[in-house]
């Protein structure tokens, strides 16, 4: 067990995580990131990605996501492979302890962890989880070559998913609860080009039915949201896409949520209540969730860890104050 110390503490390593790090390295703050289970973030799930700006063509999600882990630890930010289970937001300096054991003490400290695939909370979901139910079409529609599946979702990550699994599958059909996609236009229209998928509009899953000790999946109870009529799907996997719920676990007795389980930050600013704590990307976004938003937020957060620091007078045994408290 160690106590690893910094000027800046950056929990998560998505777009805003890695950004964050970019801009704290090179203004000598010596970041470290602790990357949590996914180091990389969400797009180390995706394929293409085409609108992240700097690149005309199409690029691989886990590639870009490995340029920025490298710019960043090639202008100084220490990665640690680790996952904070605990924090202490009543400094500064703030507290984090590792799954590792290790602490992890920051003069200021970023919040970065993004955000999860959420379910549909329905009998069947979980038994079935990793036997014919997924939240990843990238990382197991492998598993479904040949076989007829199905995506529950409206927005862009479950148009993404259908037209992703077509390279696995002929038999793609789209789930929605309504009768209208979220997703962007450009999406949708590769959709409903694509002859391998199908929609089914207005219907919402009740119950996903097998056997998870043998064949796993079989089929999807679904009631039509208009009618309220149930019917059978019969279908060999089914990927649930229907968002993502902020990582906010650890912060939930130290930091304000709203409605939606999202941090509060001042409007237009990354900034936390408590001063010195600052949260950037899909954790406080509840409108754009995009990687170049992350970014951008990841960068302001490091401006004003920055900005911070510079009103902060240290004490002798490394604690830091506001310039104003100590005078
Ligand atoms: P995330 O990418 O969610 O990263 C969160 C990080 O926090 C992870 O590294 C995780 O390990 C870490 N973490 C969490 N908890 C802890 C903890 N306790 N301790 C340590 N670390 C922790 N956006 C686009 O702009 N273009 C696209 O094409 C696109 N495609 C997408 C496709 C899919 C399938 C999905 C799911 C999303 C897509 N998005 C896309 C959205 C984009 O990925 C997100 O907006 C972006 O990744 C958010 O970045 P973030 O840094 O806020 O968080
Ligand atoms: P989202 O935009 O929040 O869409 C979630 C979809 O799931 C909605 O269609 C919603 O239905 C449906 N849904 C939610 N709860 C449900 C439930 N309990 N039962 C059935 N259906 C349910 O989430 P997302 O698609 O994951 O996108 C998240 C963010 O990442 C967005 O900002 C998106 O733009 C971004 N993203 C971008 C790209 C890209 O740019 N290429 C790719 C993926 C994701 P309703 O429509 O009825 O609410």
């Amino acid at each position: 067990m160690a106590t690893h110390h910094t000027k800046m503490l950056i929990i998560g390593s998505g777009p805003a995580g890695y950004s964050a790090a970019i801009y704290g390295a090179r203004a000598m703050l010596e970041p470290i990131v602790v990357q949590g289970l996914q180091p990389g973030g969400q797009l180390t799930i995706t394929t293409d990605v085409e609108n992240y700006p700097g690149f005309r063509d199409v690029i691989q999600g886990p590639w870009l996501m490995e340029q920025m882990q490298a710019q960043a630890e090639h202008v100084g930010t220490r990665m640690m492979w680790d996952t904070i289970v605990s924090v202490d937001l009543s400094g500064p300096p703030f507290r984090a302890v590792g799954d590792s054991g290790d602490e992890y003490i920051g003069e200021t400290l970023v919040i970065a962890t993004g955000a999860q695939a959420k379910w549909l909370g329905v009998p069947g979901e979980m038994e079935l989880g990793g036997k014919g139910v997924s939240a990843c079409a990238t990382c197991d529609g492998f598993f479904y070559r040949g076989k007829k599946v199905a995506v529950i979702g409206g927005g862009n990550t479950a148009v993404e998913e259908a037209l992703y699994l077509t390279n696995h599958s002929d038999d793609v059909t789209l789930i929605h609860r309504r009768d209208e996609l979220r997703s962007e236009k450009i999406l949708q229209d590769r959709l409903f080009k694509n002859p391998k998928i199908s929609t089914l509009w207005n219907k919402a899953v009740v119950r996903f039915e097998g056997d998870p000790a043998s064949g796993g999946l079989t089929h999807l109870l679904l009631r039509d949201t208009v009618t309220g009529e149930e019917s059978t799907f019969a279908v060999d996997g089914a990927f649930v896409a229907i968002g993502h719920a902020p990582a906010t676990e650890l912060f939930k007795d130290q930091l304000d949520t709203d409605s939606s389980g999202y941090l509060v930050v001042e409007p237009g600013t990354p900034k936390t209540a408590i001063p010195g704590v600052f949260a950037c990307g899909d954790v406080m976004d509840h409108t754009y969730r995009q990687a170049v938003t992350a970014a951008g937020t990841g960068c302001m957060a490091a401006l004003d860890a920055e900005r911070f620091l510079a009103g902060l007078e240290i004490d002798l045994d490394g604690h830091a104050h506001a310039a104003e408290a100590v005078a």
